[in-house]
């Protein structure tokens, strides 16, 4: 409703004080990245490598998976791509590589961890993602979900530099990886926040059911305050501030966003005041998403992000920055 009312994307999203906010595209195929093409992304900041084989029961080769993910790259020529290691497990399955009988799926061997149970998967994936790679003139990023500790995104860093990947980064979706960001991030290059899952994770509410749906909600405290703190960790593994902007070096300790709070107007300027530097969503969100942030300096989208971390509240969090935000009223 919103994106209707406040108009239609240039193509460009800047703070009114002139900070560029790279936005990106959600992507699960090469027809929805061309389609995100056409609606003006800057490139993919989440490209979900499981939803390209959700139909599979026995593991997609390495020339079928690098197939898939050339048709991405294809759509976004010299932009960013980040593309995102297999997510199977609880909302996802994937019969070729998750346990159906597990009794807590959302806390077992999903994302990542998969690795544990199945090795082998992830570096043939990696495989097929260098393969795809080759020769494109794609940025590719390659970024792992469900991350949990310092060891995992060691790991996932030497897998990827085996492939020929050279921007590895994780997926800052559980507690544990936003608290210790600082020392994930000293091992890879970027983290992008999944807020569906760390507001699951940290609210403890299954983001799938309706009636945790206020429980499931990334204004809540808890979550604001973990992003800010994979800000902080970011700061720290890069060794002091930077001023905003999204860095060129490939090894800029980047935070990203890629859950729905990206798509959320008045919550995307509390991400841009809190340090995020891109923002990754449907690409249905930009036009609304880049008006308000539009309507914005940067000065003023830190000042918003202080009002929301200073509330007790979720509720109370949205209205202080919604009542400081004249265009969404
Ligand atoms: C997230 O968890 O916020 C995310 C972007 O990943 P997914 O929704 O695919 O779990
Ligand atoms: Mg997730």
């Amino acid at each position: 409703e919103q994106a209707r009312s406040l108009g239609s994307y240039s193509g460009t999203c800047t703070t009114k004080d002139g900070h560029r906010i790279p936005l990106l595209a959600n992507v699960g195929s090469g027809a929805d990245a061309r389609k995100a093409a056409d609606a003006g992304a800057e490139g993919v900041g989440l490209l979900r490598t499981e939803f390209c084989f959700l139909n599979r029961d026995t593991e997609p080769t390495v020339e079928e998976q690098s197939a898939a993910y050339r048709e991405v790259f294809d759509a976004f020529p010299a932009c960013k791509v980040v593309i995102r290691t297999l997510d199977a497990g609880a909302d996802k399955p994937l019969p070729f590589l998750t346990d159906a009988s597990e009794p807590n799926p959302a806390l077992g061997v999903r994302g990542y961890r998969t690795e544990l149970s199945t090795p082998g998967v992830l570096d043939r994936q990696l495989k097929a993602i260098s393969e795809a790679a080759d020769g494109a003139t794609t940025d590719v990023w390659v970024m792992a979900p469900m991350i949990s500790t310092a060891e995992e995104a060691q790991h996932f860093a030497e897998s990827c530099a085996a492939a020929g990947l050279k921007v590895p980064g994780v997926m800052v979706e559980v507690p544990s990886a936003a608290l210790t960001a600082g020392a994930i991030l000293q091992r890879v290059n970027f983290a992008s926040i999944g807020t569906n899952d760390l507001t699951q994770y940290v609210m403890a509410a299954d983001r799938q059911l309706g009636p945790l749906a206020a429980l499931n909600d990334p204004w809540q405290p808890a979550v604001l305050q973990l992003i800010r703190q994979t800000v902080a960790g970011a700061e720290t593994a890069r060794g002091g501030k930077r001023s905003s902007g999204e860095p060129n070096g490939d090894n800029g300790k980047s935070v990203g966003v890629c859950g729905e709070a990206a798509a959320d107007p008045a919550l995307a300027v509390v991400l841009v005041g809190l340090g995020v530097t891109s923002l990754s969503m449907s690409s249905r969100a930009f036009a609304a998403v880049a008006a308000v942030i539009g309507s914005v300096s940067l000065t003023d989208a830190q000042g918003l992000a202080q009002q929301a971390l200073a509330a007790p509240t979720a509720i109370e969090a949205r209205t202080a920055v919604r009542a400081g935000l004249p265009i969404l009223t």
